[in-house]
């Protein structure tokens, strides 16, 4: 299995059923999100595993924590891969989390969010954070980890400080992914997937290269092959 996860951000099962059908789950892994999620809830999830895929439910969850250590055990109920919390809901929440978790023996991977890549330094001062975001999420980081998560999403231009902060036993698992000969879309700072694992990423989320190429199958294919190259 390659560390790539393929997120699927459609408005509509049939355009997102179309795709994963051109895809081979033995090659990725696929993210759902709070769109898909949303409008056509667990069994998105349900034809997702049918068709063999391994399933990221990224719906970052952040409440108090009795509720988020519900909402984790429903999701590690559906049988998902990974799903994740906002760090930012503090230690109380994630050891909840993991708790509900270890309690069923459920083998679901828990991972945290620390600051939204859409943050920049000015609106972390807003909500009273006096801090850079690379000191946020680093110390984010260190508290999501010793809250007993598996892992952290980031940003790839994080992973490397990150993984030096943390040492090997974090999964990171990052976004803005793009080929060199591939369009930016709307994403500012891109890595290879090469750069990406190369500064400490483990998995990697491609959306947009893959769910909107003229021929998915091989833009995967191609991304698979940029990795042993
Ligand atoms: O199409 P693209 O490859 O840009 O999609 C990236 C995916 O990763 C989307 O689902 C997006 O919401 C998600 N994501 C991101 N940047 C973050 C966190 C999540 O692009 N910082």
């Amino acid at each position: 299995m390659s560390p790539l996860i393929i997120a699927l951000d459609y408005p509509d099962l049939s355009p997102m059923l179309s795709l994963v059908a051109c895809l081979d789950p033995s090659l990725c892994r696929v993210k759902v999100g709070k769109e898909l999620f949303t409008r056509f809830g667990p069994d998105v999830v349900r034809r997702l595993h049918s068709m063999g895929f391994e399933v990221f439910l990224d719906l970052k969850f952040h409440d108090i924590p009795h509720t988020v250590a519900q909402a984790v055990d429903a999701a590690a109920s559906l049988g998902v891969w990974m799903v994740n919390v906002h760090a930012s809901g503090g230690r109380a929440m994630m050891v909840a989390a993991r708790h509900a978790l270890d309690q069923q023996r459920y083998p679901t991977l828990l991972t945290a969010v620390t600051v939204l890549t859409s943050m920049e330094a000015d609106d972390l001062q807003e909500v009273g954070l006096n801090v850079t975001p690379l000191q946020q999420v680093l110390r984010l980081g260190n508290l999501a980890m010793a809250a007993g998560m598996d892992g952290l999403v980031c940003s790839a231009r994080e992973a490397s400080a990150l993984r030096s902060s943390l040492g090997e036993r974090a999964l990171l698992v990052t976004p803005g992914i793009r080929l060199a000969s591939s369009a930016p879309d709307d994403q500012k700072r891109t890595l290879t997937p090469q750069e990406a694992l190369k500064a400490g990423s483990s998995y990697l989320v491609v959306g947009r290269p893959v769910t909107q190429a003229a021929n998915p199958a091989l833009a995967l294919e191609k991304l698979v092959q940029s990795l042993v190259v």
